[in-house]
């Protein structure tokens, strides 16, 4: 796209972009499937799983899915029951691990859409072995353990428990040994090295199956961390593994929104809700077509003393001015031709050039927040669909 056309401005369509569109997020596929590459090289022998709970981090869980397969992801793990049944529309023949564990009563549902357990407690344990005995199936299962995290998995004095039963794992599969960082985006945390330890002195308890730690920063631990599997999530989408580091993804999300109205502005008068901007010089704000309720955090806002991220248009900056409302963000286009900044362009609030880390480091929060909060009504599309 051209410097003076940074967006669609008029027409039924353009490109995949219906006219009605008021905030478009474009997704790459090409970027996802180059940082699953990447992080498959950087797993050596180990498996690269495709973490894609929540919707894919808010992408599309089918899309999403669809365009790891075709790299050769081969297992995926989702939250949810609905996520795991939903997948497995698309995808037939994937491994499916559900982290939620076994809801209580529902090792049917699990077993009627091939979707394994992430077993994380005892009792979940139990009862999954107790289907697999009762219908005569040797289904598969993760055993998730608990090494500091101290959230799911089995504790060390349940797989010590679970290590005692008789012939258990002789009426399930146990296709996984798991647990999960808890500090792995900080790389010298302490935890992380301690927590191996534990995984490898609580494993040890239990029968030879392929073992799992790292998330997308466990990736980047290193070697010591990748065992037969690895589950990144955030990394695949282009969010930052590890704090206080250079972010090596690609890209992956840009999220446009439309210019409402454009209005010239006296110095000193207030923009938005609170008034808690005022201009410093005569100027032109555009209103654009996207706010909290899109996803675009109302932390975000422009305010005297803390000024606001920067969208462009085309190669112009333009900074947030003003409250984010629920539907709508103001931005100072003072600086930008009138014929560029005009009723119906696109502006870039979020790309390559403010990213989602940027984002969430001004608004307190975290890339993975971020994702999953952008809203329904935010037109999606997908870009790099072929391979
Ligand atoms: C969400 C999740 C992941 C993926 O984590 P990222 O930090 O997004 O890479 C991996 N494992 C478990 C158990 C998770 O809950």
């Amino acid at each position: 796209m051209s410097r003076t056309a940074p967006g669609p401005v008029a027409g039924i369509r353009f490109g995949a972009i219906p006219a009605d569109a008021r905030a478009v997020l474009s997704i790459n596929l090409a970027a996802l499937r180059s940082n699953w590459r990447e992080l498959n090289k950087a797993s050596g022998t180990a498996e690269c799983a495709g973490v894609i709970k929540a919707d894919a981090y808010g992408l599309g869980l089918e899309e999403i899915a669809r365009a790891l397969h075709d790299e050769g992801c081969a297992t995926f793990f989702v939250a949810t029951l609905a996520e795991g049944r939903l997948l497995r529309n698309v995808e037939p023949a994937a491994a499916i691990y559900i982290l939620d564990g076994l809801l209580p009563g529902a090792a049917a549902y699990y077993a009627g859409f091939d979707l394994r357990p992430c077993l994380g407690s005892l009792a979940e344990v139990r009862e999954w072995a107790a289907y697999c005995d009762a219908t005569g199936r040797r289904l598969g299962a993760a055993v998730h353990i608990d090494t500091g995290i101290n959230r799911l998995g089995l504790p060390p004095g349940e797989v010590e428990a679970l290590a005692a039963e008789q012939d258990i794992f002789d009426k399930f599969s146990l296709a996984l040994v798991m647990s999960h960082l808890a500090c792995a985006d900080e790389p010298t945390h302490p935890m992380n090295a301690q927590q191996k330890e534990r995984f490898d002195e609580q494993r040890a308890k239990l029968p030879p199956a392929p073992a799992s730690l790292a998330n997308s920063g466990g990736v980047f631990l290193g070697s010591d961390y990748h065992y037969d599997l690895v589950r990144p999530g955030i990394a695949l989408y282009g969010g930052r593994a590890l704090q206080d580091a250079a972010n090596p993804m690609q890209w992956v999300v840009r999220l446009q929104a439309r210019i409402l109205q454009v209005r010239e502005i006296a110095k000193g008068e207030p923009i938005g809700y609170g008034a808690t901007f005022r201009t410093e010089r005569s100027a032109v704000v555009a209103t654009l077509a996207c706010g909290y309720a899109d996803g675009f955090l109302r932390a975000l806002s422009g305010t005297v003393v803390r000024p606001g991220p920067v969208g462009f248009i085309g190669d112009y900056p333009v900074p947030v001015v003003g409250r984010v409302s629920m539907d709508l963000i103001t931005v100072d286009v003072s600086d930008v031709p009138p014929e560029l900044a005009r009723r119906g362009a696109w502006v870039e609030v979020m790309g390559a050039r403010t990213t989602i880390d940027d984002l969430t480091d001004r608004a307190g929060t975290i890339g993975y927040e971020l994702l999953t909060r952008l809203g329904r009504r935010v037109h999606r599309v997908y870009l790099g669909r072929e391979a």
